[in-house]
């Protein structure tokens, strides 16, 4: 399937199956706004869920925090997202079309990298066996060049959005002959710096009303609550505060349904630790998201790191983990370097220290930070798209399944009665009564047998419990698989057994 018409079935499918709408729909939606569904809203939570077991319970230093959205506007100041907060932008004259100019680079240097792999490909076929690939990549020609390319352009943008010097990035976009996307026209106005932080009010009258922002990160909530946490939980550095929640950024191109959203949500994890200690905690936390990841099972082709040329603010060091979305490798999580930056400037702007005693140092400093930083809707996405297939089966005929880590399903178990009489339904009711407690499971009497197991399979369930005669018998059920549609005859009284070996937390993360 082309890349654009994955992406297409992606979002029909999240509608049409109750996982994703977009916000006031009656009213023609709101740009960059989703709702989620019935469906979407448990994949979500349970997404969610399996970060904060990661962060929180798997890790004895590590505790979580819920603050508010709205916070006391110094804390933007001093958080640098006042003053710096800003995207570059450009229009195209003739399309009327906005861009961000730093996307634009990034995109020609993407198609670059391209060019690159296809040649590594190629060569890799040719040579099978004994192809050397880093020896290859190192000597070719073509790919040294290509990779220069690439290099010296990031590093000239970096250089210049660092110097605010926009005409520069003008100029490199004119250079390189960037055309707009959609139209191929290349006439563009000058690049601009546009503030992402939604402002709003709080108060009654207008004159007394304080200005506010609704809040672009959930880390501040963090950093300002540092010290109520260490010593309310007596925390020992190195130890970690995790947080989910939503973000709001008024962002310039939000085309990419939930990929990039005006509100979305995020998880945080701020890890504070001895300054000069960061650069190793830095690589451990690389180390130990990439590893979350793997454990979904969503391939490890579909993910890469990306080192970042140009540094935020406040940052020493940073690299994406990008994911293989329909319309290829893109950011999903942030892992940065934030060095004491944020806690110092918001020493400097409240007054208050915010500095931890080291006994075994026996000393104050400000810890520095290390923080990793995902999108929940991001994720969301990698684990729906990714998830989605459609398969030719033996007898020709075609089922579209969405193959979502069992773990994550929205629905775990689906129990269907064969018919809707002799005793089936109340006995379906029964098994339904007993797993409730610990899963969302789901009733369903309606339509032959195999097309419930087609809707089941579309919104990702990965078990079919069906009731028959049989069972009235010798109190045995069908369980069908969802990936490989195996049937297999269990008792009652396994069911709970066999769920448990598949969708404890344990298994997962372990
Ligand atoms: P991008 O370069 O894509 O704008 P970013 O580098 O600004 O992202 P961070 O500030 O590091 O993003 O935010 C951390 C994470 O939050 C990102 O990795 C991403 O998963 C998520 N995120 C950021 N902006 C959005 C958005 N507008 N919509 C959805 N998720 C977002």
């Amino acid at each position: 399937m082309a890349n654009e018409d994955k992406f297409k079935k992606v979002i029909g499918h999240a509608k049409e199956y109750g996982f994703i709408f977009a916000s006031s729909e009656i009213y023609d939606g709101l740009s960059a706004v989703y709702d989620y569904a019935q469906n979407g809203v448990e994949l979500k939570n349970n997404i969610r869920d399996y970060w904060w077991r990661s962060m929180v319970y798997m890790h004895q230093n590590i505790v979580g925090i819920d603050a508010a959205i709205l916070m006391h506007p110094t804390t933007w100041k001093a958080s640098g997202h006042v003053d710096a907060f800003n995207d570059p932008l450009i229009d195209n004259k003739d399309s009327k079309k906005r861009y961000r100019a730093d996307v634009l680079i990034e995109d020609y240097c993407e198609k670059l990298n391209k060019k690159a792999q296809k040649e590594i490909a190629k060569a890799k076929k040719r040579f099978g066996d004994s192809f050397d690939e880093k020896q290859f990549v190192e000597t070719n020609p073509r790919v040294v060049k290509y990779k220069a390319q690439q290099k010296q352009i990031l590093e000239r943008m970096a250089k210049s959005l660092d110097a605010d010097d926009l005409a520069d990035v003008k100029t490199l976009i004119e250079e390189l002959g960037i055309a707009d996307p959609e139209t191929g026209s290349k006439n563009w106005t000058d690049v601009k710096q546009f503030n992402l932080m939604f402002g709003t009010k709080l108060g009654a009258s207008a004159d007394s009303a304080t200005d506010l922002y609704l809040r672009p990160e959930t880390a501040q909530g963090i950093f300002v609550n540092f010290l109520n946490v260490q010593k309310t939980g007596r925390m020992k550095i190195p130890f970690g505060i995790a947080q989910t929640g939503k973000a709001f950024r008024n962002e310039i191109v939000a085309r990419q349904f939930i990929f990039r959203m005006r509100e979305f949500e995020q998880m945080e994890m701020q890890f504070f630790v001895r300054p000069g200690e960061e650069m190793k905690w830095y690589e451990y936390w690389k180390e130990t998201r990439l590893n979350w990841h793997l454990s979904l099972g969503l391939g490890k082709e579909n993910y890469r790191f990306h080192d970042h040329e140009k540094l935020a603010h406040y940052a020493n060091a940073a690299a994406d983990i990008e994911f293989n979305f329909p319309f290829g490798f893109k950011e999903l999580e942030g892992i940065h370097s934030r060095t004491d930056f944020d806690l110092k400037a918001h020493e400097e702007f409240s007054g208050k220290k915010l500095q931890f005693f080291d006994p075994e140092l026996n000393k104050n400093y400000v810890p520095y930070v290390v923080e990793t930083s995902i999108g929940l809707d991001r994720m969301f996405l990698a684990v729906f798209s990714n998830s989605l297939k459609e398969e030719t089966l033996e007898d020709g005929s075609s089922r579209v399944v969405l193959k979502l880590p069992a773990i994550l399903a929205p629905v775990k178990a689906a129990v269907l009665p064969l018919v809707k009489k002799d005793g089936l339904p109340e006995i379906a009711q029964s098994i339904i009564d007993d797993l409730k407690y610990d899963y969302n499971v789901q009733y369903d009497e309606k339509d032959a047998v195999g097309r419930r197991y087609r809707r089941q399979d579309a919104v990702g369930t990965p078990f079919c419990i069906t009731v028959d005669h049989q069972t009235k018998e010798d109190q045995t059920v069908t369980i069908r698989y969802r990936d490989t549609m195996k049937q297999e005859r269990i008792a009652i009284s396994e069911i709970g057994k066999v769920l448990y070996n598949e969708l404890s937390f344990k298994k997962w993360l372990k």
